[in-house]
């Protein structure tokens, strides 16, 4: 088994605690970043994959990759997370 250290609706590496997300008692959540996922809610939460890798492109542009490149990456490694796997499978 994969350990789960990548926001499965960004994928984000997750490397602190304050990187991952909240439910809705203010523990955290196991499998979301904190920008996807606050207080047991998605924070937008009628993004298409689409929209999700415009949102992303941007901080890996700022991360010193190419936008093209960074737009390819995600259009590849998105569908493979747990939020959208489960959009793809309707
Ligand atoms: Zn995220």
């Amino acid at each position: 088994m994969e350990q789960h250290q990548a926001c499965q609706s960004c994928g984000m590496p997750l490397t602190s605690p304050e990187q991952w997300g909240t439910n809705q008692d203010g523990s955290k959540h196991a499998e979301y970043c904190v920008y996807c996922y606050e207080q047991g809610a998605f924070t937008q939460p009628d993004f298409t994959l689409e929209q999700m890798v415009d949102f992303c492109v941007p901080f890996l542009v700022e991360e010193g990759m190419q936008a093209e490149q960074a737009r390819a990456m995600l259009q590849a490694s998105l569908p493979h997370l747990k939020r959208w796997k489960a959009v793809e499978a309707n």
